[in-house]
C-alpha cells in the first residue's frame, strides 16, 4: 500500500492509473477505521481496479462546540488495518493541504442539507460536500464508496453529484453492527459503559417499527411512537429525532407507500455522545 498525503501528489497518480487503463474507487473517511470502513473497501474492489482510502478528519464538517479535538485519530493503526483490508493508496492529507490560506468556495446542498442531522449540525453538510467534491477532484474515482450508516450523507451527496453532472457513481454499504446491533462509529469510544449497555436500543427501536411495517402497519406516527416508546425508557440516552421521511427529499411521510428512511439522532447523557443509526423499509437507498 501507497502513502501519500500530498493531494498534486495524488492526483498525478490518480492521472497516471487511469492513462494505463485502471479504473479507480475511491473510499473517504475519517479515520479511526473499523469494520464499517473496511467493508467499504470490499465493495469498491468488487468494482474498480485500484482502491484509494482517504483519511481527514474535516473541520469544515464540525459546528462550532462539536468534538473536532477530540475526535479519535490513530494514524498508524488505520495504516495497518487499510493495508491488510486491501487498500492500494491511502490519501491523508493536512488541513492545511486541503484549506490553505485564503480558501473560499463552499458546496451547499440546500434543503436537504438543512434536514435531520443539517438541523442539529448547522454547516455539517455544507463541509461534507465540499470536501468530497474535493476528493473527487483529487482522486477522480469512477466509484465512491459511503456507509448507509449515514444515510443524509448519502442522500446529500447523491443530490450534488446529479446537480453538479459529477461523472462518479455513489455506492452505498450496508450498515456493519456490534453483536448486539449497535452501529459501529469511531464515536463509540466516547461511551460510558453504562451507555454502551443501554446504545443498543437504538436499532432495537428500529427493528421493532420494522416489524410493525411487515405486518402491515404504514401509518407513520404508529411506527415513530413505537420507536419512542422503547427510547422513553433508556436512562442514559435521549432521543434528538426519529425522523420517517422519503428517501429523495427526506421530507416527512404520513404513510409509507413506497420506501423510507427511518433515521434516528441520539444523545448520550453522561459523555454526551451523539449516536445515529437507520433503516429503510420498502426499499432500498
Ligand atoms: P466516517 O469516518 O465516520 O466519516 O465514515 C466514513 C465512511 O464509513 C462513511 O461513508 C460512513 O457512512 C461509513 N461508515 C461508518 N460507520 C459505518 C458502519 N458501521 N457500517 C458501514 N459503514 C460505515
Amino acid at each position: 500500500m501507497k502513502t501519500v498525503s500530498s493531494p498534486q501528489e495524488m492526483k498525478n497518480l490518480s492521472f497516471t492509473l487511469q492513462k494505463s487503463g485502471s479504473t479507480i474507487g475511491l473510499v473517504p473517511t475519517m479515520g479511526a477505521l473499523h469494520k464499517g470502513h473496511l467493508s467499504l473497501l470490499s465493495l469498491a474492489s468488487q468494482q474498480t481496479d485500484v482502491k484509494v482510502m482517504s483519511i481527514f478528519v474535516n473541520p469544515t464538517q464540525f459546528a462550532p462546540g462539536e468534538d473536532l479535538e477530540k475526535y479519535p485519530r490513530t494514524l498508524e493503526d488505520d495504516i495497518r488495518r487499510a493495508e491488510n483490508a486491501g487498500c492500494d493508496i491511502l490519501f491523508v492529507p493536512s488541513v492545511s493541504d486541503m484549506y490553505p490560506v485564503n480558501y473560499s468556495t463552499f458546496v451547499d446542498v440546500e434543503n436537504i442539507g438543512q434536514r435531520l442531522c443539517g438541523a442539529s449540525r448547522p454547516g455539517h453538510f455544507r463541509g461534507v460536500a465540499t470536501v468530497v467534491l474535493k476528493f473527487f477532484n483529487i482522486v477522480n474515482p469512477q466509484v465512491a464508496v459511503f456507509g448507509q450508516k449515514d444515510a443524509q450523507q448519502v442522500i446529500v451527496l447523491k443530490r450534488m453529484v446529479h446537480d453538479l453532472n459529477l461523472s462518479v457513481h455513489i455506492e452505498t454499504g450496508p450498515i456493519i453492527r456490534e453483536n448486539d446491533g449497535l452501529a459501529l462509529s469511531s464515536r463509540n469510544v466516547y461511551l460510558t459503559n453504562s451507555e454502551r449497555r443501554e446504545a443498543s436500543l437504538i436499532y432495537k427501536g428500529l427493528i421493532k417499527a420494522q416489524a410493525a411495517f411487515h405486518s402491515g402497519t404504514v401509518d407513520t406516527s404508529q411506527l415513530r411512537s413505537l420507536i419512542l416508546e422503547l427510547y422513553e425508557g433508556a436512562l442514559y440516552l435521549t432521543p434528538e429525532y426519529i425522523e420517517i421521511v422519503d428517501t429523495l427529499t427526506l421530507e416527512p411521510l404520513e404513510r409509507i407507500l413506497d420506501t423510507a428512511l427511518v433515521a434516528v439522532a441520539c444523545r448520550t447523557k453522561q459523555s454526551d455522545t451523539r449516536l445515529i443509526d437507520n433503516i429503510i423499509l420498502g426499499g432500498k437507498l
